[in-house]
């Protein structure tokens, strides 16, 4: 079953598979940036944005010299700011501690900043073609589906994770770990996909566990994830997450570097209805990305004065 499984999701990807920038030349710092973009952002977005970081810090060396500021402008419609700060500490760390070099080990990259399992797992199986599994929420679902007949659902425990990893790994054929992730991710994307499988097209059917539930009863059969809730406030009666809000204030700041401004100019700028009595709101928001290290301000008054971080 598992060698049918890895060979018929190869034979698929040998004609269905995308063409995207960073396969074209997978060296690990490609790997690394693109790998890092996806965790939040669309496909689309991410070739898009990639091409203009690769431009501007062709090299690990270029990013790791490059200052936070940069860094965070560089990372613009992207979204999730953080991951550009890790990915700059990222650089520096493998400048100053491994010469430059993205290791090749789980011990060496595990204690990277802004590295879990799966970037870890992906950048051995992508950069280094290592049989390393790297397991992503479409892996993981896709795996689950042909080999337990379950959908993926809530997180799973420590002893069924390491048992989903080594099933993976077990699946991996030799010396092809990097074409068969890029097939698996391809697959997940395109033809097993979370809401709306298409069973009907994939050549795995025969085999697969989940697909006599699934044609049995699609609604049953696919897990309903409950949203997770977050915080936030109403914009035009709208529920919107402070997620948002605050990527709307480190755009601002992008434009707007170093200048004072007043409170409620900014709070207009992030949100339309903006009053005043939203001031708390939202110098609590500028606050968590002064924590995070995105921005700093100072508040005097009325009035606001902001910066991208400094190194
Ligand atoms: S038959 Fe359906 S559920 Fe099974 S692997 Fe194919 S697309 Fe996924």
């Amino acid at each position: 079953m598992k060698k049918e499984f890895a060979a018929t999701i190869l034979n698929w990807y040998a004609s269905n598979k995308r063409a995207l920038p960073w396969r074209s030349n997978p060296t690990p710092y490609h790997v690394l940036i693109s790998e890092i973009m996806l965790q939040q952002t669309q496909v689309p977005r991410v070739i898009e944005k990639f091409k203009e970081f690769i431009t501007l810090f062709p090299t690990l060396q270029h990013l790791a010299h490059a200052s936070k500021a940069e860094v965070i402008h560089a990372w613009s419609g992207l979204g999730y700011n953080r991951r550009a700060l890790l990915l700059h500490q990222f650089a520096k760390v493998v400048v100053a501690k491994h010469q430059g070099i993205i290791p090749k080990t789980v011990a060496e990259l595990q204690h990277l900043p802004g590295i879990g399992p799966y970037t870890t797992g992906a950048i051995l199986s992508f950069a280094y073609n290592l049989p390393a599994p790297a397991v992503d929420v479409n892996v993981r679902r896709m795996y689950q589906r042909y080999f337990n007949g379950l959908d993926q659902g809530l997180p799973m425990g420590v002893a069924e994770e390491k048992k989903l990893y080594a099933l993976v790994k077990s699946t991996i054929p030799d010396h092809k770990s990097r074409e068969f992730h890029n097939a698996l991710m391809d697959f997940g994307s395109l033809l097993c996909t979370r809401d709306t499988p298409r069973c009907g097209n994939c050549p795995l059917q025969q085999s697969c566990k989940f697909f006599p539930r699934f044609r049995k009863n699609k609604t049953n059969a696919l897990f309903q994830s409950e949203k997770r809730k977050e915080s936030g406030v109403k914009e035009n009666g709208r529920f919107i997450p402070n997620r948002i809000f605050r990527g709307k204030i480190v755009e601002f700041v992008r434009r707007n570097d170093g200048k004072t401004v007043a409170l409620p100019v900014l709070g207009k700028a992030i949100k339309q209805d903006y009053s005043s009595p939203e001031r708390t709101w939202l110098l609590q928001l500028c606050t968590k990305l002064q924590h995070e290290g995105l921005i700093t301000f100072s508040c005097q008054g009325s009035s606001i004065r902001l910066f991208l971080a400094k190194d």
